[in-house]
C-alpha cells in the first residue's frame, strides 16, 4: 500500500479576526481512536506557554461524517475510532507578536508550526506535507521560511510562493517558522551556502547592504570555527538555505533559534539607515544575530540528551543550559569581533558591561548556573522583583564561565587549545551527524570529561566551583594573561538608595531593592512609589537622583513613598556609590 504523507493544509483567511484556519488530512488514524496533542511549549524558550489555548472549533470527520472528539489533557484530544481517512479541521487565534506564537493582519502573518500543527500521535516520525495558501483579497504577498518546497509533488511551491512544502517528521515541521507578506530581503552567500534576511513592519531607508555585509563576515566566521577544511554551513543537512527573519517594533529584542533559521525581534533604531552612522544599538542587534546563527550549531544539533528527543508535552530538564547558552552568549559578541565588524575597544565595552551586570546580583552566591540551567522552567523564565537577588543567569554568568574556560585552557595547553576546540569536538561528535545519523545528545556531568578530552586540560576544579558552585569566575587574575586589565568604577558619583527604579507614568517605582542595600535596611520596598526625599517631591528618577546628588554618603534622608494606596515614611542611610562598573582596557 502506498504510504500517504499527513497533509496540513493553512489558510490566512480572517486577517481583522486574525485566523489561521488549518486542515490536517491524516490517510492513516489509529484504527482504535486517533490521539492529536499540540506542544506545551516551543523548543529553546523554557516556559509552558499552553499554544492549545489558541485552538478553536476543533472537529473531525471520516469520509464525510463526523467522528467526535474528546479533550483529555490541556494539550491532547481524542478522536473516536474511525477507518480513516481522518479529516481534521481547526481555526488558531494568531495575534502574539513575539518570536514564539503566530501573528496574522492585513500586514503580514508569521507562525511557528508548535502552535499552529497539531501533532498526530504514532505518526510523528512520518513526513508532513504543508499546503500554504494565500490569503484573500491580498495580492503580492510571498512566503519566507527554510521548509524546503515539496519538490516531486505536483502542486510544490515555486520560490518563495505558496503551493506545498516538505518536512521529514513533525521534529522539523516545527523547527521552520514562516512569514508571508511583503518584507525588505536581502541575501548573501556565506562560504557558497545561501542566506536570506527578512525584515518585516515599517522601516524607511533600512541600510539593507550594510547589514547583508556585516552579516555574512560573521556566519563566515562561525562557519570556518565549526568546519576549518570542508567550510560547510550546517544547516544544509535541512534546507537550501538559512533565515534570518526579523519583525521590527519600537522597543523590541529578543530572538528563538531553529534548525535552519531564526526568528528575531529588533527594535527600529537598532537598525542602521541609509541617511547615518548606525549607534551601538546596531552593534546589540549584530550580537543578536551572531547569536542565534552560533545556536544553529549549538543547541540544534549539539544537544543535551535530555532534548534528544524533546518531550513537548512537559518541562524537559537539563544542567547543561550554561553550555548551551552561556557559550553562545561567549561567542555571540566574541564572533563580531573575530569577523571585524565590531573593533577591540567595541568588544571590551560589551564585555565589560556583562561582568558589571553579573556582579550587581547578589543571587549569583546563592544559585550556581547548573541548578538555574535546571529551574530555567520555573525561576530564570518567571522572574520577579526579586530574582536579582535570587537567581544567577545561566547565560550572562555562562558566558563569563566560558571565557574563563577559554583562557585555563589556552594557559593550560601553553597555548595550543582554546574552547575552539572543545566546540569542534561537541560538533563532530554530536552535532554535525545529529539530523541525518539518529541524534544522540550530551549526557548531564560530562562536561568536565569532555573538555579534557579535546584540549588534555582539567577543568574539574573549575567546574565545580563555578558551574556547579556559586563561586565568581576570578576574572581579575585571568584577564591579565590575556593582556587585559580589569578596573571597577562607581556607576555614578551620586550616594545610593540601592534600588533598581522603574519610570511609570512620570513616577519612580521601586522595581527591586537590593538585598543588603541601604533602601533594604532602611524599609523601602519592591513596588514602593516613591513620592518624596525630605519633603522635596520626586518624579521621575532623574528628579530622584538631583535630590540624592545632594548628599553624601552617610546621610540619614525621609524617604515617602505610597505603599498600594497608603502613604509610608522611611529612614534611609545612604550608601557610597558602590563600584559597579567593570571597565576593560588593553595592558601595555
Ligand atoms: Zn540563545
Amino acid at each position: 500500500m502506498k504510504k500517504e504523507p499527513l497533509l496540513y493544509s493553512l489558510s490566512p483567511f480572517d486577517p481583522a479576526g486574525h485566523r489561521f484556519k488549518v486542515q490536517l488530512s491524516i490517510q492513516r488514524p489509529d484504527p482504535k481512536g486517533q490521539e492529536l496533542t499540540l506542544p506545551a511549549w516551543i523548543p529553546g524558550s523554557y516556559l509552558i506557554r499552553d499554544f492549545s489555548r489558541q485552538v478553536q472549533t476543533l472537529r473531525a470527520a471520516c469520509k464525510g461524517k463526523a467522528v467526535a472528539m474528546r479533550k483529555t489533557g490541556n494539550h491532547s484530544w481524542q478522536c473516536a475510532p474511525c477507518q480513516g481517512p481522518l479529516v481534521v479541521e481547526y481555526l488558531v487565534y494568531a495575534w502574539d507578536l513575539s518570536v514564539r506564537g503566530a501573528h496574522f493582519d492585513e500586514s503580514h502573518a508569521f507562525f511557528n508550526g508548535a502552535s499552529v500543527f497539531l501533532s498526530v500521535t504514532g505518526q510523528t516520525h512520518e513526513p508532513c506535507l504543508v499546503r500554504l495558501n494565500p490569503p484573500p483579497h491580498v495580492r503580492g504577498w510571498k512566503v519566507y521560511t527554510s521548509l524546503p518546497a515539496a519538490h516531486n509533488h505536483p502542486e510544490a511551491a515555486r520560490h518563495h510562493g505558496f503551493g506545498v512544502y516538505l518536512a521529514p517528521d513533525y521534529d522539523a515541521l516545527i523547527d521552520h517558522p514562516i512569514e508571508m507578506g511583503t518584507p525588505q530581503v536581502a541575501r548573501f552567500k556565506a562560504h557558497g551556502a545561501e542566506h536570506e534576511m527578512v525584515f518585516t513592519g515599517v522601516l524607511p531607508n533600512l541600510d539593507l547592504e550594510r547589514i547583508a555585509r556585516d552579516t555574512q563576515k560573521i556566519c563566515a566566521a562561525q562557519i570556518a570555527l565549526f568546519e576549518p577544511i570542508s567550510k560547510k554551513a550546517p544547516f544544509l543537512d535541512s534546507a537550501e538555505r538559512y533565515v534570518f527573519m526579523t519583525m521590527v517594533t519600537g522597543d523590541g529584542y529578543g530572538g528563538l533559534e531553529h534548525r535552519a533559521s531564526t526568528a528575531l525581534m529588533a527594535a527600529r533604531q537598532d537598525l542602521p539607515s541609509l541617511d547615518a552612522e548606525p549607534g551601538e544599538g546596531y552593534q546589540t542587534f549584530l550580537g543578536l544575530v551572531s547569536h542565534e546563527y552560533f545556536h544553529t550549531w549549538n543547541v540544534k544539533r549539539i544537544k543535551p540528551a535530555a532534548f534528544s528527543p524533546y518531550d513537548l508535552s512537559r518541562e524537559n530538564h537539563t544542567r547543561l543550559l550554561w553550555v548551551f547558552e552561556g557559550f553562545t552568549s561567549y561567542y555571540d559578541d566574541l564572533m563580531l569581533l573575530r569577523s571585524g565588524v565590531i573593533k577591540p575597544d567595541d568588544y571590551l565595552r560589551m564585555l565589560g558591561k556583562v561582568i558589571s551586570t553579573v556582579h550587581r546580583s547578589a543571587g549569583r552566591h546563592k544559585q550556581s548556573i547548573a541548578d538555574s540551567s535546571f529551574d530555567a522552567w520555573t525561576r530564570y523564565y518567571k522572574q520577579d522583583e526579586n530574582s536579582p537577588n535570587a537567581i544567577v543567569s545561566y547565560y550572562t554568568k555562562g558566558s563569563l564561565v566560558a571565557l574563563g574556560l577559554d583562557i585555563v585552557i589556552r594557559q593550560g595547553s601553553q597555548g595550543a587549545y582554546s574552547l575552539d576546540d572543545v566546540m569542534r569536538l561537541l560538533w563532530e561528535r554530536y552535532g554535525r551527524d545529529f539530523y541525518t545519523g539518529g541524534g544522540k545528545g550530551i549526557a548531564e556531568r560530562s562536561m568536565t570529561r569532555l573538555i579534557r578530552e579535546a584540549t588534555g586540560v582539567d577543568v574539574a576544579d573549575f567546574i565545580a566551583r563555578h558551574v556547579d558552585g556559586c563561586e565568581d569566575v576570578p576574572l581579575a587574575r585571568l584577564l591579565p594573561l590575556q593582556g587585559i586589565a580589569m578596573a571597577w568604577k562607581p556607576a555614578s558619583g551620586i550616594p545610593a538608595l540601592d534600588v533598581r527604579t522603574r519610570s511609570v507614568n512620570g513616577e519612580t517605582h521601586i522595581a527591586t531593592v537590593y538585598e543588603g542595600g541601604a533602601a533594604h535596611a532602611g524599609g523601602l520596598s519592591a513596588a514602593d512609589v516613591i513620592v518624596a526625599v525630605d519633603g522635596l517631591r520626586v518624579a521621575e528618577p532623574a528628579s530622584l537622583d538631583k535630590l540624592l546628588a545632594r548628599h553624601k554618603a552617610g546621610d540619614k534622608v525621609l524617604v515617602h513613598v505610597f505603599r498600594r494606596d497608603e502613604l509610608r515614611a522611611f529612614t534611609v542611610t545612604l550608601a557610597a556609590p558602590a563600584a559597579s562598573e567593570c571597565r576593560l582596557s588593553y595592558a601595555g
